[in-house]
């Protein structure tokens, strides 16, 4: 059996900071180790064996799955199995993921091991994506703007947020997206200036700015998009003119991406664009974050945050303007850093009126 590179990635960790082995819980992690998809399971990669363990209800999807390490059927309590297994490998020195439960942490305490736990280890790796988690992430993308131009006609003044909202999901499932990553965000009028609004039964009104934040999904990969309708119709030339802030922040941001740059310069272009502006208090969510297995991943994109731009990320853009009682505008794109250069996954029309091309 050859070892997939993560694993071998894994491997160089363990002797890095000389561990026996490394247990892996995080299901998105198992998955993004192993290749395994189902909903129970762990890994244990020693510097030798690789041994991924299920129950028997995933024996056969295992079986499929699972690449690269040996597969396990646990019997009986998974403490104690855990504990049999940690004593066949000889294992000293533990590593394992901080996300765990505290009662979870307990057992393992109980076992009589060094331990060290790991911080965002396996989610930092994840950000840098291999061809197959882009083109998967492309997939999503693709997903979530033909699901998009399908219900663009029902963004109008009359319709409900709520009766939006429902027509995306549903247009998203049948492009084929097994799940949807979060709850759509419609939010028309007044709605719009609350960043993570829920969809209310309010009634899109004429001149009204409509946010809608989605995404698609394809093979387990996320995708995440905003685009920003302005409803014909007596608008107020406030609203014109913060999109065209927001839509000049965002490019000239997206411009800025490079393999090399902290995320921090990039949060910063699009931060300085919207201060200039005069609207620095009303933008205050970070730029940006990573999709992939989770939809919001490494790196993050923001004031606090300078982490390495590598190439093979795949991050969103995302700079808005929200002014109560007026409304507000947060405009959206995943981007791709790939030989030194950036590329925009997302294509839906970025104009105030538009949302589809
Ligand atoms: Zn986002
Ligand atoms: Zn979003």
């Amino acid at each position: 059996m050859t070892t997939p590179p993560r694993i071998r990635q894994v491997r160089r960790l363990l002797g890095a900071k000389g561990l026996d082995a490394i247990l892996v819980t995080a299901l998105k992690n198992v998955r993004y180790l192993s290749g395994f998809t189902g909903s129970a399971g762990f890994l244990l990669l020693t510097r030798k064996a690789s041994v991924f363990v299920t129950d028997f209800r995933y024996q056969e999807q295992a079986a499929h799955e699972v690449n690269g390490a040996e597969i396990l059927i646990e019997k009986g309590k998974r403490v104690s199995f855990l504990r049999r297994l940690l004593r066949q490998h000889t294992v000293r020195t533990l590593g394992f993921e901080s996300s765990i439960s505290y009662a979870f942490y307990e057992h393992l305490n109980s076992f009589g091991l060094e331990l060290k736990p790991l911080r965002n280890v396996f989610e930092k790796m994840r950000a840098v994506k291999d061809i197959e988690e882009i083109a998967a992430i492309e997939r999503a993308a693709l997903r979530a703007e033909q699901a998009f131009r399908v219900i663009r006609p029902w963004i109008r003044s009359g319709m409900r947020e709520s009766a939006v909202s429902r027509r995306l999901e549903a247009a998203l499932k049948q492009q084929g997206c097994r799940s949807i990553p979060f709850e759509i965000i419609v939010a028309s009028g007044p709605n719009s200036s609350m960043p993570h609004a829920h969809p209310t039964d309010r009634k899109i009104e004429p001149g009204d700015l409509v946010i809608v934040d989605w995404g698609g999904e394809a093979d387990g990969y996320f995708s995440d998009m905003t685009r920003t309708i302005l409803v014909g119709g007596g608008a107020d030339p406030k609203k014109r003119e913060i999109y065209d802030i927001v839509n000049r922040a965002r490019f000239e941001a997206i411009r800025s991406v490079r393999a090399g740059k902290k995320t921090q310069e990039i949060d910063a272009v699009a931060r300085g664009i919207i201060r200039t502006a005069g609207y620095g208090d009303f933008f205050g969510h970070s730029l940006g974050h990573g999709v992939g297995l989770d939809v919001h991943e490494y790196p993050f994109v923001s004031w606090a945050r300078g982490e390495k731009v590598r190439n093979g990320m795949v991050f969103t853009v995302e700079p808005g303007i929200y002014l109560p009682g007026v409304g507000g505008v947060r405009i959206e794109d995943i981007v791709l850093v790939k030989d030194d250069t950036v590329s925009i996954l997302t294509t839906l029309s970025r104009e105030a009126e538009g949302g589809v091309s």
